[in-house]
């Protein structure tokens, strides 16, 4: 089919990570500013069929080594085809782009990034135009409905801003239309199963209050896609009976969940980070992490770099949060479910946010109650936990009641649903252990401890210093 590609395409490549010491180069990304993928539906004389373009330098022209700007936008036609199949057939990029061997393609929308293989560049992988002609079959193939289709690389910083904004505003646009529905006004929700290739246990679950986890995905892009393909990897999911309006539990989505992770999942709680929470595969905008000491949650998006309020940076609680599983305190979200009423509302919503990045909480503002605004730390005030302790008290931040009510009854037996506020000291998706000539398997393992002891394993040189 691909003839003409220096490396292999297949779905077997999906998943294949490339390691900074491998890469020839890599295009967005967290050191590029403006970066975005974007597929428009335009009307049929301002497409040119098949074209495929790169504005600015080519894989070939690239420094090794270096980070470029990156822009996709594709450009559909077609009787049949809507806006709303915009995010549905964009999604597509992330799975398709990956199955080339020796590229692999991260995140999505205004987080989007390639890195390509010193190994694929030495087999010939000379030019972005071999990455259009992977997108254009197989979306070809996917989606019957496409009539003409144009794509357009930018890798120059000085002609990608206005393809940028718009991108930008598109998104705005998708998100906006889906924010007046609540998740009562609508009997089905939407799953989504196209990230099944990297966290084989993870279904989205997609409502109108609780948007798919990449970002990428509203809920009507989740019915059009259901409407193109209702047997597809983007499926409606009967909401069945509510079994807890608060937590969002639905016996739709239990069934659901069951059968779509082969029995990894039966339980789904949509509004909350405890107990069952709603799963993640690794494409989630950002992290709610609980903090035990203060009894609130801190917030991390993608793009924030610096090591947290709890000491640790995204990518280390990214691995904690993804995969599947479902990991009490270490919730996978997309920014726009932070714009959500049902935002974590199980458990308190943002009166129990209690640290954010400053950048975060002032594109959030418009969505956080003013009174709980000005009581949320950020990176400009607190550096640890200690300090954050500090600072919600001289704020009285709604978590400390919960401290209070604690130190006034520190008898009461506290019973809690299990997890609720503990933290485990290690988990894992699967946990082999040999006893006594059996081996066990623990599946979605969590190991709590009184007290956990960190020692280097390796022996000192001799004449090493204490
Ligand atoms: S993060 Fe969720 S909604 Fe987005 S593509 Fe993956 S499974 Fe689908």
């Amino acid at each position: 089919m691909f003839k003409e590609i220096p490396v292999d395409v297949s779905i077997a490549h999906a998943g294949e990570r490339i390691r900074k010491n491998d890469l020839h180069v890599e295009l967005g990304g967290p050191d590029v500013e403006e970066k975005f993928e974007l597929v428009k539906v335009r009307q049929g004389d301002q497409v040119k069929d098949s074209a495929i373009t790169v504005i600015g330098p080519d894989v070939a022209d690239m420094e090794p080594g270096k980070s470029y700007p990156l822009g996709i936008l594709i450009e559909v036609a077609g009787p049949e085809l809507e806006p709303d199949f915009e995010g549905v057939i964009e999604r597509r990029i992330h799975e398709y782009a990956n199955y080339i061997e020796g590229l692999m393609h991260l995140n999505q929308r205004y987080d989007t990034w390639i890195r390509l293989s010193k190994k694929a560049y030495g087999k010939g992988f000379t030019t972005l135009r071999f990455v259009g002609e992977v997108l254009e079959q197989l979306l070809r193939n996917e989606f019957p409905i496409i009539g003409q289709m144009q794509i357009t690389f930018y890798t120059d910083a000085a002609k990608i801003s206005s393809a940028y904004a718009e991108a930008m505003n598109s998104y705005e646009a998708r998100d906006a239309r889906a924010r007046g529905l609540t998740d009562d006004e609508v009997d089905v929700f939407y799953g989504c199963a196209l990230c099944q290739s990297f966290a084989p246990g993870h279904v989205c679950v997609i409502t109108p209050q609780r948007y798919a986890n990449c970002g990428a995905i509203s809920w009507f892009d989740g019915r059009a896609a259901a409407r193109i393909d209702p047997k597809g990897l983007i499926f409606p999911i009967e909401k069945g009976s509510c079994l807890d309006p608060e937590k969002g539990e639905y016996t739709g989505i239990n069934e659901s969940a069951g059968k779509r992770s082969l029995g990894e999942v039966s339980r789904v709680y949509l509004y909350s980070a405890f107990t069952y929470p709603h799963t993640s595969c690794g494409c989630f905008e950002g992290i709610a992490f609980y903090i035990p000491e203060v009894e609130g949650f801190g917030i991390v998006t993608r793009g924030y770099k610096e090591a947290t309020v709890n000491g640790l940076p995204f990518s280390a609680m990214a691995d904690s949060t993804g995969g599947g599983r479902q990991i009490d305190g270490f919730h996978g979200l997309s920014l726009e479910y932070m714009r959500s009423q049902k935002f974590l509302a199980a458990d308190g919503g943002y009166a129990r946010v209690a640290w954010m990045p400053a950048g975060l909480k002032e594109q959030m503002k418009p969505f956080i109650p003013p009174e709980i605004f000005g009581k949320i730390a950020t990176e400009r005030e607190v550096k640890n936990v200690g300090e954050l302790r500090q600072f919600l008290v001289e704020r009285s931040h709604p978590v400390i009641q919960r401290w209070e009510a604690e130190e006034e009854n520190p008898e009461e037996e506290h019973v809690e649903e299990p997890g609720h506020a503990e933290m485990p000291v290690f988990s894992a998706g699967e946990l082999p252990l040999s006893y006594g000539g059996l081996k066990i398997t623990l599946k979605n393992a969590r190991i709590y401890a009184d007290r956990a002891i960190i020692q280097w394993s390796k022996p000192k040189k001799p004449g090493a210093g204490e």
